[in-house]
């Protein structure tokens, strides 16, 4: 695989014990909160254009990411793909997508974090809205999912990528856990695409990432090119990528809005040092995008029949 220095090691990475302890305590401190300004999608919105919109608009924005993103991979769409009827939502939140997808294809639906809180919290919502049957939640690691080969028609990984430290374990994961004709679509964050003279970005870009993995328990990063290598060299076929970042630009200057007004606040201060960190590291994210750094990328294929 023709990666670079920089991108072959956030693609292979290293073991992550701490980094896992580290987003389980993020994620169990700062649900409660998000959820209460934001709702259960804890994902970016997809928007038309960079207009500030008020919070409904946001909650209708994120719900079209889902949205784009199915009709991205090719359902929805004329030559439309056969509808999902076994799903997981690998690094599900307090569940958002996973309801939401239930709900649409009249699916089951498996959700997998590493937030014991998240877990709990996305189940009591499923049972609430009457999907407790469909929607299950557990606690589990990514790099090793609780499942059997081969299950799922439809696997979903929305913003969790991001998270892993070992790229080549997590597409091969979730190309276990797919079954043969299965779609996966993996919704990331990405660095830049390199140019063929660099190794890795530069000096200063890799000074800034550094600080936004330090806030959100990130490991290295790597490029959306870097996983369509992946996915090619493990014979995915319909492998699709696409950069979405114009169209998620308005997200984070409102999450910035919304952490400055006095419930944000309030409730900032009585999560816990691990979410005011990530707050404070919200302008890195729009300076990322800015300084096209950052890319916010899907990448969608399917596993051979
Ligand atoms: N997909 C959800 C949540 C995104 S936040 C939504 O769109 O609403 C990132 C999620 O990834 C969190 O739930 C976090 O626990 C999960 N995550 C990160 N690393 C993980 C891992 N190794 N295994 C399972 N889940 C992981």
């Amino acid at each position: 695989m023709a990666t670079s220095v920089s991108s072959r090691s956030s693609i292979e990475g290293v073991g992550g014990g701490v980094l896992q302890k580290g987003i389980a305590e993020l994620y169990d401190e700062s649900s409660g909160m998000w959820e209460d300004i934001w709702g259960d999608h804890m994902h970016h919105g997809f928007y038309d254009s960079d207009v500030p919109a008020s919070i409904s608009d946001h909650r209708s924005a994120q719900i079209r990411m889902i949205e784009q993103s199915l009709s991205f991979a090719g359902f929805d769409n004329e030559n439309s793909l056969k509808i999902p009827k076994n799903i997981v939502d690998v690094g599900c939140g307090i569940g958002g997508s996973s309801r939401y997808l239930a709900r649409k294809y009249g699916a089951k639906c498996q959700g997998i974090t590493l937030s014991p809180i998240q877990a709990q919290r996305a189940q009591e919502l499923a049972n609430a809205q009457g999907l407790g049957d469909n929607v299950l939640f557990q606690v589990a690691d990514a790099l090793q999912q609780p499942f059997p080969d081969g299950q799922f028609d439809l696997v979903w990984s929305m913003e969790s990528g991001e998270h892993m430290p070992d790229k080549t374990k997590f597409v091969k994961e979730l190309i276990r856990v797919a079954a043969p004709g299965g779609i996966i679509i993996i919704v990331t964050w990405c660095h830049r695409d390199l140019s063929p003279s660099e190794d890795s970005v530069q000096p200063q870009e890799k000074e800034l990432l550094k600080k936004i993995c330090d806030a959100y328990y990130l490991p290295d990063w790597c490029s959306a090119p870097d996983y369509v290598k992946l996915l090619q060299s493990l014979n995915m076929e319909d492998i699709k990528f696409a950069d979405w970042s114009e169209y998620v630009a308005p997200f984070w200057p409102a999450v910035v809005r919304s952490a400055l007004t006095w419930k944000g606040l309030t409730s900032l201060l009585r999560c816990g040092w691990k979410t005011i960190k990530g707050a404070l590291a919200m302008p890195l994210m729009i300076e990322g995008y800015k300084k096209n750094l950052i890319k916010f990328s899907i990448i969608t294929c399917k596993k051979p029949e």
